[in-house]
């Protein structure tokens, strides 16, 4: 048990300082359409993991677009080994939106600031240092653990998780659970009050082409089969629409657990229960589940006509969908519906909704591992409203969770950083991360 008191040393404390400020300075901007270079970042990790004696493996689909993933041996060779995945792309920042350069990994007041200090090279950094002040006090975790820092997670996942999954799938065996980005940051809904968000789900993604079909003419001319006020319809319809609240396991536990912290005496069970009534006494704490406790449906482009006096025969929209676990089927009659007759809709992309149990040994250690350094925060699962990579390793039978955890100052709205401006990560809140991961890691 020394190690569990030893903790991780002074020298991974400044090493995640170290990583997640030069991880930011190799620019790994996914442009989409496949135009990215992760390898620079991977070689960057595969040198480190290789240095403690992790042996990487580096794999591509396209040259440049690199991955690594890495196993380290548990103690115990009975138990399911556990993935912890990261990406390595990050998206666009225009530097002269940006108070300092989003590429320059500057450590400034304590904070280290650029494009990745969120989403996700800080997470990155911090499974890194960790993992080398394993190898230097030589510790072992219990389960085996693979390592992935994978590609391509902000467009298609093709050159990264979704590769692997498909073409590597033994660097993965006997992996049960996996943890990555997206959960365990604190979030402070009022003064006096901190939430620790852990993600055990995701919604699907539906994205919709939407087609209509009408008669071509003459702009001058009556046509009752105009295919652009076809499309019209259909698109203001879904915009307006209210899809009815579902509650899903994860979010019902998760409105259970704030409204208690809150006071609210309220039965999360009750058939007649009003969410929107409850979403409203939560307050800003509402914003964990708001997006989460119904599929949505947003129009978000619209392609029509080439001159302002001819009538096109056929007008597209697109739709950005998601789904709740278990929604997905109310999703396309609702769509059918929406849609009418004269518009045809297909999936242009879609990715499965995950749903991972909270009441599992796993959820309870990632609790205590958060709730043993910050005694006073309170651990509350939520569903994400997008995806990760863990769609894709999902199928292989990886349960995932949302676990990248770290200790926030109060005013910084974290949630907002996501590919926002501005993205930087205390230093401090690196160091706390590293603490739980360590502690976590270990006994998974
Ligand atoms: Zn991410």
């Amino acid at each position: 048990m020394a190690e569990e008191v030893r903790g991780p040393d002074t020298t991974a404390l400044d090493e995640v300082v170290t990583f997640t400020s030069e991880l930011i300075r190799i620019d790994t901007t996914n442009h989409g359409d496949g135009e990215c270079r992760e390898r620079p970042a991977a070689e960057y990790v595969a040198e480190r993991l290789a240095a403690a004696g992790i042996e990487p493996t580096l794999l591509e689909r396209t040259p440049g677009r690199t991955n690594v993933v890495a196993r380290i041996p548990g103690t115990d060779p009975s138990a399911d080994a556990l993935l912890v995945h990261g990406h390595l792309d990050v998206v666009p920042a225009d530097p002269a939106e940006w108070t300092v350069h989003p590429f320059s990994g500057e450590v400034r007041d304590g904070v280290v600031w650029g494009r990745g200090a969120v989403d996700m090279k800080n997470m990155d950094a911090m499974v890194l240092a960790v993992v080398r002040s394993w190898a230097r006090q030589g510790v072992r975790p219990r389960r085996d653990i693979v390592l992935a820092y994978t590609a391509d997670e902000e467009a298609s996942a093709e050159d990264g998780s979704g590769f692997l999954a498909d073409r590597h799938a033994a660097l993965f065996a006997g992996c049960t659970e996996g943890i990555s980005e997206s959960g365990a940051f604190s979030f402070h809904p009022q003064p006096g009050t901190t939430l620790y968000p852990i993600a055990a789900g995701e919604r699907g993604t539906a994205w919709l082409k939407l087609t209509a079909h009408g008669r071509a003419g003459h702009g001058s001319k009556v046509n009752t089969a105009n295919a652009v006020t076809r499309l019209a319809s259909a698109v203001a319809r879904i915009g307006a629409h209210t899809w009815p609240v579902r509650l899903t396991t994860t979010v019902r536990a998760a409105l259970t657990e704030l409204a208690a912290l809150y006071g609210i005496d309220i039965d999360t069970n009750d058939r007649d229960l009003d969410v929107e009534l409850l979403l409203d006494k939560l307050g800003p704490a509402a914003a964990l589940v708001e997006a989460t406790v119904r599929n949505s449906a947003n129009p978000t482009m619209l392609k029509a006509g080439y001159k302002v006096n001819v009538i096109p025969g056929q007008a597209v929209a697109y739709i950005d969908g998601r789904t709740l676990p278990g929604g997905e089927e109310e999703f396309a009659t609702t769509m059918d519906a929406l849609t009418g007759p004269d518009v045809d809709w297909e999936y242009h992309h879609r990715e499965v909704s995950l749903e991972a149990p909270v009441d599992s040994p796993t959820f309870a250690k990632l609790r205590a591992a958060v709730e043993r350094f910050d005694p006073d925060g309170h651990v509350v699962p939520f569903t994400m409203s997008g995806g990760t990579d863990a769609k894709q390793f999902s199928r292989l039978g990886i349960t995932g969770y949302g676990f990248s955890p770290l200790r926030l100052p109060p005013g910084l709205d974290y949630g907002a950083l996501f590919h926002g401006v501005d993205e930087r990560v205390p230093v401090d809140a690196l160091h706390f991360g590293v603490r739980v991961l360590d502690h976590y890691l270990k006994s998974a």
